[in-house]
């Protein structure tokens, strides 16, 4: 097979216009069917960087049928040759890693130093740790009769439509193909509005290591490119990371077809500070929780935090003041700590919500940090971080999830009723509890009502470690050797009769 080698272009803006107009159907990079294009606008300048092609159901359906197409050779090689190639994928999208991050920063507005590095790092991990895998698509043998052998094989399920969002694009999409592609399906994305560039070269990078139809990647709107993969009936699972109102369609879609899904959805998680917490860590914890570097376009946000009342004006002074420490700026500074909102529609609903609790009686918004003074950043989509205090756990902004850099600081006293206020939520995707005492933070973890629970931390999602939440914020599980198989294989029962 041959496996030309992409040479990293660092210059952002000219490989936003090198991708402009392409979709990446059956190993080429083709335009959309229709010839539309919609603009990818960086959000630190207001300036379009390029015009990304609109693909729709004609081209949704080139590309499955691409994909369906590949599945079965694919599927016949051995799930160590594959991971071995999803491996090699890694090793070139690492070498494309800064490459990565400064297109990333350049189309959504994460800080480069603080963020989309970080971001591109985890892609690369994301393919090794898979392409590891391969050998661990082992089946059983099952003592159910001494007259017959009975034994069970993890099959692929075909083609996988994964449905990706903007904050982590590169992250999500990797954490679902990587599993499926060495579980011996193929694959058609589509990617987010927003940012189309970078998930669009990494698959530009993939194209020259995997065969064709292996892997496709679509860009177009939602309803218009997102529904009819969904409803394809070559599509055999849906993948899909965003809002819980885009989840439901999907759900509803794929249950026409009886079809599984996977869905990681919203969040509005509890970080809980109690009384004996290490007052210093707990603010290092709240910063990264809060992920105000990425301003708060995350769906773990720690964006409800209960801090004790012996702790509470302290906690708010200190964290306020490390937020004012943080530098705002053009995302590709390297002086940057945070960048800006993705675009105009989500700009426009953080700064509502903020409006909502200033006019809250007996909120304070205490706004950090300094919008940027660099005159070529006036149009960009820059947001004051904001910690309100006086909100109450029933109030809209500390039940309805805001994507921005926006949280509340809640008092408490009482450890059951705090317990019981973090799971008072309609989501359940993270939790922190932060505390010297080793009963409490043990009890926490059972009765906190999330995927993912931690003690006296705030680690962002690592390959290896199972991801997903509970109530609201999705269904199944992402990330693991356990997502690999429960949502990309089906088990086959075999029964042999020996006599
Ligand atoms: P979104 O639901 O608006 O869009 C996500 C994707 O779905 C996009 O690619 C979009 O084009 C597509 N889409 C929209 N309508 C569709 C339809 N009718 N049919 C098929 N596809 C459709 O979400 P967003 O604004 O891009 O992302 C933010 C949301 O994602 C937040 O709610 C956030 O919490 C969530 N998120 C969750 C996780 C997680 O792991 N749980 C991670 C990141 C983001």
């Amino acid at each position: 097979m041959p496996t030309p080698t992409l040479t990293p272009n660092l210059d952002p803006h000219a490989l936003a216009r090198d991708l402009s107009g392409k979709l990446l159907i059956d190993g080429e990079m083709v335009p959309a069917r229709s010839g539309k294009t919609f603009d990818v606008v960086n959000p630190a300048t207001g300036q379009t960087v390029a015009h990304a092609a609109e693909g729709d159901a004609a081209d949704v359906d080139v590309a499955v049928q691409s994909a369906a197409a590949a599945q079965k050779p694919w599927s016949k090689l051995s799930a160590r040759e594959r991971g071995r190639l999803v491996t090699e994928c890694g090793r070139r999208v690492s070498e494309h890693a800064e490459e990565l991050a400064r297109l990333v920063a350049l189309e959504t507005g994460k800080a480069l130093r603080t963020e989309s590095r970080v971001e591109a790092g985890i892609v690369a991990d994301a393919f090794f740790f898979f392409g590891g895998l391969g050998s661990e698509l082992k089946g059983e043998s099952v003592p159910f009769s001494p007259k017959m052998l009975t034994i069970t094989q993890r099959d692929p399920i075909g083609v996988i439509g994964a449905i990706i969002p903007w904050n982590v694009p590169m992250m999500l999409m990797a954490l679902k193909i990587a599993p499926a592609l060495v579980a011996g399906n193929t694959v058609v994305v589509k990617s987010a509005e927003e940012a189309p560039l970078a998930v669009l070269r990494i698959c530009q990078i993939m194209a020259a290591v995997l065969p064709k139809g292996v892997f496709n990647i679509l860009s177009g709107q939602g309803p218009e490119c997102g529904g009819p993969l969904v409803a394809h009936p070559k599509v055999g699972k849906v993948t899909f990371t965003g809002s819980v109102e885009t989840g439901k369609i999907i759900y509803r879609a794929a249950a026409d077809k009886l079809i599984p899904v996977t869905l990681e959805l919203g969040g509005k998680s509890p970080m809980i500070v109690m009384g004996d917490a290490d007052l210093d860590k707990a603010i290092d914890g709240a910063i990264a929780g809060m992920r105000f570097t990425r301003q708060g376009q995350s769906c773990t946000a720690a964006s409800r935090i209960f801090v004790h009342d012996s702790l509470h004006d302290a906690f708010v002074s200190r964290l306020k003041a490390r937020v004012d420490a943080m530098k705002m700026g053009d995302p590709l500074d390297e002086a940057t700590d945070i960048g800006t909102i993705v675009s105009r529609q989500q700009f426009d609903k953080v700064k509502s919500y903020i409006a909502i609790g200033t006019e809250t009686p007996g909120a304070t918004a205490h706004a950090c940090s300094a919008l940027p003074t660099d005159g070529a950043l006036a149009k960009g989509l820059f947001v004051q971080p904001v910690i309100f205090t006086g909100l109450g756990n029933d109030s809209r902004l500390a039940r309805e999830e805001i994507f921005g850099p926006v949280t509340c600081v809640i008092r408490f006293t009482d450890y059951d009723s705090v317990i019981e206020q973090a799971n008072d939520s309609e989501y359940g995707l993270a939790a922190t509890i932060w505390t010297s005492d080793l009963k409490t933070a043990l009890d926490a973890t059972q009765r906190l009502e999330a995927g993912f629970v931690q003690v006296n931390q705030n680690l962002v999602v690592q390959p290896g470690l199972s991801y997903g939440g509970v109530k609201h914020s999705g269904l199944g599980k992402e990330a693991s050797l356990e997502s690999m198989l429960e949502h990309f294989t089906h088990k086959k029962t075999i029964i042999l009769n020996m006599g």
